[in-house]
This record gives structure tokens, sequence and C-alpha cells, in this order.
């Protein structure tokens, strides 16, 4: 016996009385609130929708019962609910907000997916209807920005003009030569949804009855996904929830940047231009800071056997400072530098060639007794200590070995 499928003639079904034909314990099921035990039933007759074609299943009460899930099974539908129901008569709500929301988005889906095809010759390959968002992958070539929006204002303007959607049957072939798009195999009388001069699809899904109750429809951002292009789109009080979302988050950019909500763009540009300015006279300031600092640091570096060696840890200073000290001391004669930053342990070995020492070996001596990972030439080397509080012992040794 096959369940009869209310929701086919009329997917405005809220309440309905069925028969319970069969009711056994199931799987349990894990929900929100945890595991929970469960009953397969199965009726009469139906107006809860179970999962497929994109389309999430229904939830609800079955006379006292919660509905888990509900699934379909060739000719069947199996309620999934929390508790044993006795045979005989029973009553079915639907959670309506969750079902209309479904028939919003499941139409604009139709729709969109006709306007695709229709105007960009770009056919829709499957449909998913998540949570938040709905998307549809479409084959073809990418869609240009002006084609998400075309499809988006055709979309909305079968929307305002509150076209009538209605359910057809037919056989295949009848239903081929009243233009329907897609290639059906199954057998038998089919069902078919039709929006009124734009579209006719099979389909055994839930749909409003006016492309007035869509609400709106929203085309967000366009992504590949293998050979396709996923295509993201909410209807209705999703519409509405995102937008509005949106708005909030731009407010509040707004706010952040001090400026009006339209504002926010020239506002970011501005921050990033004045950020690279900022940086780049940061980067001037440095490079006169090195030099400087190179100055006097050669000025008092005691000079033995005609070398000249700077051993410091830096504290307390700008991070990019390290680079250009270590640049403007091996620019000196005979001057070797050996410094490193306390706080994260890097070091720089730097020497101008005239000072004749490898640096390269320095550090793997240094790195016998201080573990750390780096390396470079004879005459520049960079390198980081494991342990940055041994900076300081890592320099000591360093000027050692280099004088010894
Ligand atoms: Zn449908």
């Amino acid at each position: 016996m096959a369940t009869h499928r209310l929701y086919y003639d009329d997917s405005y079904v809220q309440n309905f009385e069925a028969q319970v034909r069969a009711c056994v314990p199931a799987e349990p099921m894990a929900t929100d609130s945890g595991t929970r035990a469960a009953w397969e039933v199965l009726l009469d007759q139906t107006a809860f929708y179970p999962s497929s074609g994109g389309q999430p299943n229904d939830l609800g009460k079955l006379g006292e019962a919660n509905i888990l899930d509900v699934r379909d099974d060739g000719e069947e539908v199996l309620h999934i609910v929390d508790r044993e129901l006795a045979p005989g008569p029973v009553q079915g709500c639907l959670l309506w907000p969750r079902r209309f929301d479904h028939m919003q988005q499941h139409t604009g889906q139709h729709l969109l997916s006709a306007m695709f095809q229709e105007r960009f010759g770009l056919p829709t390959v499957s449909f998913h209807l998540g949570g938040d968002l709905c998307t549809i992958d479409l084959r073809g070539p990418e869609p240009s920005a002006d084609a998400l929006l075309g499809a988006q204002r055709a979309a909305n303007q079968i929307i305002f003009e509150d076209r009538r959607v209605t359910v057809r049957y037919g056989t295949a072939d009848q239903l081929a030569r009243l233009g329907v798009r897609k290639e059906v195999e199954r057998e038998g009388i089919l069902r078919a949804i039709e929006i009124e001069d734009a579209d006719l699809q099979p389909c055994g899904g839930t749909h409003v009855k006016a492309t007035g109750q869509i609400g709106m429809l929203l085309v967000r951002r366009c992504t590949k996904v293998r050979q396709d292009f996923r295509v993201e789109f909410a209807c209705g009080s999703r519409a509405e929830r995102l937008a509005t979302a949106e708005f909030a988050l731009l407010r509040a950019l707004g706010d952040r940047l001090s400026c009006a909500p339209e504002e926010s763009l020239a506002a970011v540009e501005k921050a990033f231009a004045e950020r690279d300015a900022n940086f780049k006279a940061l980067r001037g300031a440095l490079q006169q800071l090195a030099e400087a600092r190179a100055e006097l640091l050669a000025g008092s570096a005691a000079g033995e056997g005609g070398l000249r060696v700077v051993a410091e840890v830096l504290r307390d200073v700008h991070t990019e400072l390290l680079l250009p000290l270590a640049t403007e001391l091996a620019k000196k004669e005979h001057t070797v530098a050996l410094l490193a930053l306390e706080v994260s342990g890097q070091l720089v070995f730097a020497q101008h060639p005239s000072a004749g020492k490898d640096l390269a070996a320095l550090l793997k001596q240094v790195f016998a007794t201080f573990p750390g990972k780096g390396g470079g030439t004879h005459d520049f080397v960079r390198a980081k200590l494991s342990e940055p509080s041994s900076s300081a012992s890592a320099i000591a040794l360093a000027r050692k070995l280099l004088l010894g």
C-alpha cells in the first residue's frame, strides 16, 4: 500500500487526520537535545514532506509525538517520531513556518533556474535548500555579474506580477508537448509544476500557489564547484533577514570608520592608503635610526687585532630595526655585527667582506650550544633561536668564538 501524499494536491494542508497503519521501534535518533529513542510510523495519508529533491523534510507533531524525521521510502512515507503511537486515528500538525519557508525557497528555485536557462542558456544541474542559504549549480560558462543580476531581476519581475503556480499531471510525452524542460525517464503519470507563462518542471516538492508569496529573491555570490557554478540565493523572509543583517554589518562598519554606511568603502580605501603611507614613513625613520645607531655602536666598539665587533642584544626597539642596523654596520670596514632581538630570539650576523670571517660557520658553532634555525653566507646569516631568553648568552658566545 502507498501512503497518500496530501501535499501533492494541496501544499497548504497544515492539520490533517490519518490512520496509523504501523508503528515499530527504529534506530535511536541524534537530535539537538541528545540521542532519543525513535519509532517508525506508517500512515494511510500524510501532509508531511519527506526529504527529497533538495528540499528538507517537514517537522511537527503526530498526536503527542514529535516528528524527528520524514523519509521517502518508495511508495511510502516513513515518519520517525519520538514516542510510540497506537494504531488507529491520529492528528497530524505541521510546523508551518518551516514548511512555508521551504515552499518559498523551492518555488524561488524553479523561477531562478528558469531565468538562467531561458535568458542565459545555463541549465540547473542540482539544488540544495540549506538552513541559511539555498544554492543551485549551473552548468556551462561562468555567469557574469550582469547575468546574475539579470536573472535576479527577471525572477523578481515575475514575483511582482504574482503569477499562478499550478500542479499538472501527465505522461512524459504529454508534459514534453507542454514544453517541460527536463528530460524525464520515469514511467506513468508524472507531476509537474507550472509557473504561468514562465516555467514547467517535473517536481514532487511543495510550492507556493502564486509567485507573489515568494516575497522576493536575492542572488548572492557565485563560486566554481568542480565543473559547475554554484549560485547562492535566498527568498522570502530569508532574503529580508539577510538584507537586514548585512545592512547592520555595514552600519557597524560605518560607525567604526566614523562615516555613513554607504561611505564605508571609500573610508576603508582611505584608511589603507594612510596605513601604506605610515608604513613607508616608518621604513624611512627606521633607516635613519639604523644609520645613526650604527655610527654610535661602531664608534664605541673596541677594535681588536684590526677587527671591530659590535655585539648587541636589542631591547625595546621596533623589530624591523634589526636588519637595517646590521646592514649599516656591515658597510663599515673590518666590522662584524652580531645582533639579536631579545623579544623573539632573532639573530643577524653581518660583516664587511674585509673582516674576513665565516659567519655561517660561526652560526653553526653557536647552534651547538644554543639551538635554532637559520643560515646564510660567509658575510651574512639570519637565524632564530629556539629559546629567545638565550639571546644574550648566544651573542656573548658568538663574540667569544669570533675573537677567540
Ligand atoms: Zn519543485
